[in-house]
């Protein structure tokens, strides 16, 4: 596909002319993105390889992890998803805790993490699309109710500043699992963390559009002013503005909401 970079009107003149890469770690006030794009991270990204009996949520690494440890840790896994229909945890975070305390159990290596993390494919399509952006016009985000070390991968790939994941690990010397970071970013917990940005870039409700995947992103996408469930949840394809299953329609989408903008 022809490498159109998406700008929007009025922000045609940008250094570098069409290599905006290499521009993104010079954003400053007077250079503010237009809008912020969102993006979910698993699934929406990156292809979700596994997803392991009678579990409703997409996700590209933790079912990995829990298929990769064996039958009795896929076992407590789809448990923890049972127990979270029912009611079960007071959060996402709580979901985490418990669902980390499998990996542990089961004994989680670095190099079996790091081995999933590496191995995740792009989705089709995303790497080109993203690449074209124009990043005075968008400002990328990515918000993931997953892992960090995956967002990292997209980061270094995009160059993409801003990522909020749930979760980070940290393996010990000996290659087990030592601690972890959390963040409570999913569900409703990832708006606060758009309108923490928005407030950061000077940028109002209406200037951003989100993109993806699952029945997580039913609020955030409910929310958002402009949203895309890519290859969605039934869940999630009832809210959203717009409904693709290639990642190349968001091009004309966001020219789209270029044009609203300057309208
Ligand atoms: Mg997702």
């Amino acid at each position: 596909m022809a490498a159109t970079p998406i700008e929007c009107p009025g922000n045609t003149e940008a250094p570098g002319g069409s290599s905006q890469l290499s521009n993104y770690s010079d954003v400053g006030v007077e250079d503010r993105p237009v809008k912020l794009l969102v993006l979910d991270v698993e699934g929406t990204l990156f292809r979700t390889e596994v997803r392991l009996p009678g579990t409703s949520l997409d996700s590209t690494i933790w079912q990995g992890i829990a298929h990769a440890l064996g039958p009795e840790a896929v076992r407590e896994e789809v448990e923890t998803h049972r127990h979270w229909e029912k009611g079960g945890y007071g959060s996402y975070l709580e979901w985490m805790k418990d669902t980390i305390s499998i990996h542990i159990r089961h004994g989680l290596s670095y190099d079996l993490f790091h081995h999933l993390i590496s191995s995740a494919q792009y989705n089709p399509g995303v790497v080109e699309t993203l690449s074209q952006i124009d990043r005075t016009a968008y400002e990328l985000l990515l918000i993931s109710g997953g892992f960090r070390e995956l967002a990292v991968r997209a980061q270094r790939d995009l160059k993409i500043p801003h990522a909020f994941a749930a979760c980070e690990y940290l393996f010990g010397n000996n290659g087990s699992l030592e601690a972890y970071n959390l963040l409570p970013c999913d569900f409703e917990g990832k708006i606060d963390f758009i309108q923490l940005m928005l407030r950061e870039y000077g940028l109002s409700s209406k200037d951003w559009v989100f993109v993806g995947d699952g029945s997580n992103d039913v609020p955030i996408a409910r929310n958002a002013p402009i949203s895309v469930g890519y290859r969605a949840h039934p869940d999630l394809k009832k809210v959203v503005m717009y409904a693709i299953d290639d990642f190349y329609e968001l091009v004309d989408i966001l020219k789209l909401s270029c044009d609203a903008q300057d309208g």
